[in-house]
């Protein structure tokens, strides 16, 4: 696939990319470091992002470390997810206050801000898509959503924890963006625009002709990032999940889970929220916020009686098995883009792709004759 209009950007104009963002409004977010992680800011200046940085990540763990050029995207997933600018962890839905018998309400949501996503990994971008899939009858988030332009680049460093090739989310760009860059070495950016909004920042971008080479280069860049790749899903995950609900080996996570929820605010395509009252002593005001929630709360399945899933057991077997494979039913594809976050981030090493394997693997042995 070849963007509408195409160019190479000298890797040290990349400040003209911002700045053709941030002349038509749009606050600029991307990876940067902070913290001893990779996060996501707002920048103004393009030195200010990520360069020469790799997130050493398995599971359970994640590092930073130095790269032995100064490549700004090849970094592997960012320590945080995107969403929180698209969904943020916190959103206050109304204020309001006492007005006799009545209530008047005082504050409402602001318009959101036009923002570009700058830096999106191909799995990063299939996140979205699967957002805005979930979300398409939240009026808060289509919003969001409408305001935001998404830059995204061709995946040059796979984590060990990173699978997206077994899902089609990565490592090239394919899904529907904005803008997609590549980073060429020595040649600097390939820009390609896949939208009316990446054509218009393109042509205000100091682009030189890209060649055919440069398209290889693209190509093999993924290829490579692809072929780096060791984790994978079993063939027909969805259909191992949805046989094994049962299974003894719910229980064995269950041993080691700490139903801390690390993997359900890590996981980009975690969508889910509650919301929260909260009244000022005098009764004179109150407010209600959305937060995010998850299946590892006891308050998020808590039904008249008590919480459906009281057990770690039940709350990792329904987080996974949405994600892999009731999410089809929902909406005719994975849940999971394969980012591998929940992997490093969960504290004590809990591996999607490794408990999907003994699934298959115990559902195979038992077929066997
Ligand atoms: S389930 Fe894990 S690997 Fe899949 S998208 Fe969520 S965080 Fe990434
Ligand atoms: S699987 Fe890991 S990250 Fe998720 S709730 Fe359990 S301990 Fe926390």
């Amino acid at each position: 696939m070849r963007g509408s209009v195409c160019g190479l950007l000298p890797a040290e104009d990349i400040q003209a990319l911002v700045d053709a963002l941030r002349a038509r409004g749009h606050a600029v977010i991307a990876p940067v470091v902070d913290g001893g992680v990779l996060a996501l800011a707002e920048v103004a200046n393009a030195d200010a992002i990520a360069a020469g940085w790799t997130a050493e990540q398995t599971p359970g763990r994640y590092r930073l470390t130095r790269r032995a050029d100064s490549l700004r995207f090849a970094t592997g997933p960012t320590a945080l997810p995107w969403k929180r600018f698209l969904h943020p962890p916190e959103t206050l839905l109304f204020r309001a206050r006492r007005d006799g018998d009545d209530f008047a309400v005082t504050e409402t949501p602001p318009a959101p801000r036009p923002q570009a996503l700058l830096g999106l990994l191909p799995c990063d971008l299939a996140a979205v898509a699967r957002l805005d899939e979930a979300m398409a009858g939240d009026a808060l988030y289509q919003a969001r959503r409408q305001a935001t332009l998404l830059v995204a680049v061709t995946c040059a460093e796979a984590a060990a924890t990173c699978f997206c090739t077994s899902l089609g989310t990565g490592p090239a760009v394919a899904g529907p963006c904005d803008l997609a860059l590549s980073e060429l070495p020595g040649r600097g950016l390939l820009v390609e625009a896949r939208s009316a909004a990446g054509e218009a920042i393109a042509a205000a971008l100091p682009l030189t002709a890209a060649e055919d080479r440069d398209f290889a280069d693209r190509d093999a860049i993924a290829a490579r990032t692809a072929a780096a790749q060791t984790r994978r899903l079993p063939a027909d995950v969805a259909g191992v999940l949805r046989r094994a609900v049962e299974h003894p080996r719910w229980q064995a996570v269950a041993d080691r889970c700490l139903t801390c929820g690390n993997c359900t605010s890590q996981c980009p395509t975690c969508f889910c929220s509650t919301v929260e009252d909260a009244t000022s002593l005098d009764g004179a005001t109150a407010e209600r916020r959305r937060v995010w929630d998850g299946c590892f709360s006891l308050d998020f399945s808590y039904v008249v009686g008590g919480p459906v899933r009281q057990s770690a057991a039940a709350r990792y077997r329904h987080w996974i098995t949405h994600k892999l494979s009731t999410w089809h039913d929902q909406f005719g594809t994975s849940g999971c883009v394969g980012c591998g976050r929940c992997i490093a981030w969960c504290p004590v090493g809990i591996d999607i792709t490794e408990e999907a394997a003994i699934l298959a693997a115990a559902e195979e042995r038992e077929a066997a004759p």
